[in-house]
């Protein structure tokens, strides 16, 4: 008989600085399947259950679905929410009775009061199914790895790539290797190595430097002998917690030559850490460099509101010396009260975004102009080369076009800009821009890199400032941290 895996997942980053809590209706609104939906859904895709759904039919694996859940990155899972999704994913595996589970974490998940979130919930699923049952996961190159959840797993397989790619392809890599332990009975050894380091999503795009080079040295050390799985978790800085910073973690049946590889690893890591302090530039400066006519679109970057990394995505600070100085081009703001205000009108007249951190993002800004496209719960597929093939929902959506041609596109959800499809969307050719406004640290890369002529990392405050000093850190491992403890 066929052996049968369990199929789940939870994914969340969450931004511990952010006052957004998230909830199970957090959840629900973004990404949630369960059962016989888990395959409809996500068969496919290129996500970590894509690749686990395609990895384990070519292995010859019988899949249980069991539930997958995931929230845009926000403000720190409410116990509620957790102990809810911990409860069905563990129901779920208690009523497979599986041969193997795989399971798709983030791995930067934080509820609260629940140390090590992501490790709790693998704990609880072993504790349905029995320890003996083999457990392979996935995480995304943002986790911040503890111990616990190195214990709690026999293989962990982290992504190779940022901005992220590599989603489907780990997945069918973890079915694989699971597959693996099923036929032997073998398990891997395990190596990790936490490094006292915080890096910043801007400064870690694996195909440029310092990256380029660490993730090269991770690839020759998967070609070891004895060694099979080497990944670089280069952590979530904007969360206050103990198991903060960078980590590598390998595993193979070579104990001495999976812990040289990841040694070998952390120690460039460790040498680099200079090369991953940011540049950025002030606003005035950055607008003043994007407002040179026929030289668009030029990309102003602001990591410190990045949606990805739990920002709100509503800050201002681009938006008024834009609107001050008069320049075109787009800029995506989450603000439901104005589009509420926008929609079924010509015109749109008020005040936008600046509505939740306004004293680190910026003040609401007044803008007046046509309205010129407003539609209820707007739902795109993302086409680029993130998560291809996922839904993701938009909200209600109204595009105000200013005078002097800048498109303020107000959204009901937080979007996350990793893709353009959420422009082409709402009618907007990002290529014929002057500007594009990405609230991103690196991910923007995969929709707008292509079409840049210039790209200007931008110094704003924010619960994702590329300047982690900006940032009330309590935690001592974290103040040990460098940057924050060397300056
Ligand atoms: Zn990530």
């Amino acid at each position: 008989m066929r052996p049968t895996v369990l199929i789940s997942g939870l994914w969340h980053e969450t931004n511990t600085f952010s006052p957004i809590p998230t909830d199970l209706a957090a959840f629900r609104a973004y990404q949630w399947a369960e059962g016989a939906d888990l395959a409809a859904r996500y068969a496919g895709t290129n996500t970590e259950i894509g690749g686990m759904l395609a990895g384990a039919e070519v292995a010859g694996l019988a899949v249980a679905p069991g539930l997958f859940a995931g929230a845009i990155p926000s403000g720190t899972v409410t116990r509620e929410a957790f102990e809810a999704l911990a409860g069905r994913i563990a129901g779920s595996a208690a009523r497979a009775r599986p041969d193997g589970i795989l399971l798709a974490l983030h791995g930067a998940l934080v509820a609260d009061g629940v140390v090590q979130s992501d490790a709790e919930l693998v704990r609880r699923v072993r504790a349905a199914v029995g320890a003996d049952v083999p457990l392979v996961a996935t995480y995304d190159l943002h986790a911040n790895i503890g111990p616990a959840l190195v214990e709690a797993c026999d293989l962990l397989i982290g992504y190779d790539t940022f901005p992220h790619t590599d989603m489907g392809a780990r997945g069918a890599e973890a079915a694989a290797r699971l597959a693996a332990m099923l036929a032997t009975g073998a398990r891997p050894h395990k190596v990790f190595r936490k490094l006292p380091i915080i890096t910043v999503p801007q400064m870690q795009a694996t195909a440029e430097l310092p990256m380029d080079a660490v993730m090269a040295r991770v690839a020759a050390a998967e070609r070891v002998s004895g060694v099979d799985v080497v990944s670089v978790a280069q952590g979530f800085a904007y969360a206050d917690i103990d198991h903060l910073g960078v980590a590598v973690t390998g595993y193979g049946a070579d104990p001495s030559a999976v812990a040289r590889e990841v040694d070998a690893v952390a120690a460039m890591i460790g040498d680099a850490r200079e090369a991953f302090r940011p540049r950025l530039v002030s606003v005035p400066e950055a607008v003043a460099r994007a407002a040179v006519p026929g030289r668009g679109p030029v990309v102003l970057v602001e990591p410190a509101d990045n949606v990805g990394g739990g920002a709100p995505g509503d800050g201002t600070a681009i938006l008024a010396e834009m609107a001050r100085r008069r320049v075109g081009g787009t800029i995506v703001l989450w603000d439901p009260p104005a589009v509420a205000a926008a929609r079924g009108a010509d015109r749109f007249a008020g005040p936008v975004g600046g509505r939740t951190l306004p004293d680190l993002h910026g003040p609401p800004v007044e803008i007046s102009g046509r309205v010129i496209f407003a539609e209820p719960a707007v739902r795109y597929v993302r086409d680029g080369a993130y998560m291809t093939g996922q839904e993701v929902p938009m909200g209600d959506v109204a595009v105000v076009r200013t005078d002097f041609g800048l498109n303020v596109v107000l959204t009901g959800e937080r979007v996350m800009p990793f893709d353009d499809t959420h422009l082409r969307r709402v009618g907007i050719d990002p290529a014929g821009e002057p500007v594009l406004v990405a609230k991103s640290g690196s991910a923007w890369k995969i929709a707008f890199q292509a079409i840049a002529r210039d790209a200007v990392v931008v110094d704003t405050g924010g619960v994702c400032a590329s300047n982690v000093e900006r940032l009330p850190y309590t935690s001592a491992a974290a103040r040990q941290c460098w940057p924050l403890a060397h300056g």
